[in-house]
């Protein structure tokens, strides 16, 4: 893999000036640095970038408002009434799935409080819940209160997957070697498929398949896949997931989210049991405004409220782009830029450790590295250097290079700024 690439910035330029996707920089604001300068942002897996059209998308919807007032519900064209449901398709085609599996809905973890009620349902010896180490604390904590909340003690209810002695992501040979053993306890399988720390990505098909044979259901939280790796969750029979969309899909912060609920759990499957609202019900029944509840098709069911309009034009502006772009040509560019930056920062001769894996299967769009002793300078001198990036203790700086926005530039000049932040003064050993 290694030698397809060179060191020195003339050979970042060749790698933009050959890069199909370069044009998609330009459809997005890149933030300014203090002095002016344009900032090398490598944290859009944290909040992606804002689409230059969000704006104007958003404004239309103000002006409908202004415009129509509560007709702005069942104005010709795009009606709010069906905002969401309208979208659905791009958002299907992102992550694998039937566009009636999936809803945009609510933030993350709202969504996977909805879908542990309905697929979190411990009962007599199957209890457990199987999560990752190093899970995002948002996760854990709705992991937790779900398990209290039936009765049980998350110590002993939440069986948490380690990494082996010295290593910093865990092999997917242990977590189905788990499966196997305790299969019969664990009522769901809940991992991070993209791990927010190491950057791991699991073998989503492996686990969800394991699991199964075993009994148990499966439920993965996509907020660092979705839009960074395409993936299969109906092929794959993956029971539910659920995802933000203001990281890798660039929808502004807080905007909804989404949830995907296999279509095997909701075709006349009328014992699934959901908390329900007004907005799941079919848009038949909806406004007939009786008591019972005659669910949507699909995913849409789960839905409680109305739909927030304002911040889902943007999220619609960048599904258009990612429709355009195409995910599979975004994960190509995401791959060659990660390896870029692998490559480029294995030949910086200083402590510290990648600890994301080099496996193209095993990966994102995300670079962890962790800095031994003086990562908090480190982290200083990539701010003060103009580079936007996230730092996690104990010295993990993330670095996401973005096939949409970023540059190979971009991922030349943060590990240029990063040597010079270790103290050494020549680059790279091999620019000399
Ligand atoms: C970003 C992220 C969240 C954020 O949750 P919200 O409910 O959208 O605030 C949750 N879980 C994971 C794994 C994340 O990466």
């Amino acid at each position: 893999m290694s030698n397809e690439f060179q060191a020195g910035r003339a050979f970042a330029q060749t790698l933009d000036a050959q890069d199909p996707l370069s044009s998609y920089r330009d459809k997005f604001h890149i933030p300014l640095t203090d002095s002016g300068k344009t900032s090398i942002y490598l944290c859009g897996n944290s909040l992606g970038l804002m689409p230059k059209a969000a704006r104007q998308a958003v404004e239309a919807e103000m002006n409908a408002w202004a415009d129509l007032g509560v007709c702005g519900y069942f104005k010709d064209g795009d009606p709010w009434v069906r905002f969401n449901e309208n979208i659905r398709e791009e958002m299907a085609a992102i992550v694998g799935a039937c566009t009636t599996e999936v809803v945009l809905m609510n933030t993350l973890t709202v969504n996977l409080h909805l879908m542990m009620v309905s697929f979190y349902r411990p009962e007599g010896t199957r209890t457990k819940i199987l999560v990752e180490e190093n899970a995002f604390p948002s996760d854990r904590q709705a992991v937790n209160s779900q398990v209290a909340f039936h009765g049980y003690d998350p110590s002993d209810h939440v069986i948490e997957m380690q990494p082996r002695t010295d290593e910093h992501t865990i092999c997917t040979e242990d977590i189905l070697k788990t499966i196997e053993e305790r299969g019969e306890e664990i009522a769901l399988v809940m991992i991070g498929a993209v791990n927010y720390y190491s950057g791991q990505f699991f073998d989503l098909a492996e686990i969800t398949k394991a699991a199964h044979e075993k009994g148990c259901l499966v439920g993965f939280d996509l907020a660092h896949a979705a839009g960074n790796i395409p993936m299969s969750l109906h092929d794959d029979d993956i029971d539910f997931a659920v995802w933000c969309n203001y990281k890798y899909l660039n929808g502004g912060p807080a905007c909804p989210g989404g949830a995907f609920v296999h279509e095997k759990h909701t075709n006349g499957n009328a014992t699934l049991k959901r908390f329900c609202g007004w907005w799941g019900e079919d848009l038949e029944e909806r406004f007939k405004m009786t008591p019972d509840f005659v669910p949507s098709a699909g995913a849409a069911a789960w839905q409680l409220s109305n739909a927030a309009v304002f911040s889902l034009a943007p999220v619609r502006t960048s599904l258009k782009i990612f429709a355009e772009a195409g995910i599979e040509h975004l994960r190509d560019k995401s791959l060659r830029l990660s390896a870029y930056c692998m490559y480029l920062l294995d030949q910086v001769d200083a402590e510290f450790e990648i600890l994301t894996p080099r496996d193209d299967a095993q990966r994102g769009a995300q670079v962890s590295i962790l800095v031994h002793g003086k990562g908090r300078e480190v982290f200083e001198a990539l701010e003060a250097g103009g580079v936007i990036c996230d730092w996690r203790e104990p010295g993990v700086i993330r670095i996401a290079p973005v096939p949409l926005y970023n540059s190979y530039e971009d991922v030349y000049e943060f590990v240029e700024i990063f040597t010079q932040a270790l103290g050494l003064s020549t680059v790279m050993k091999a620019a000399e």
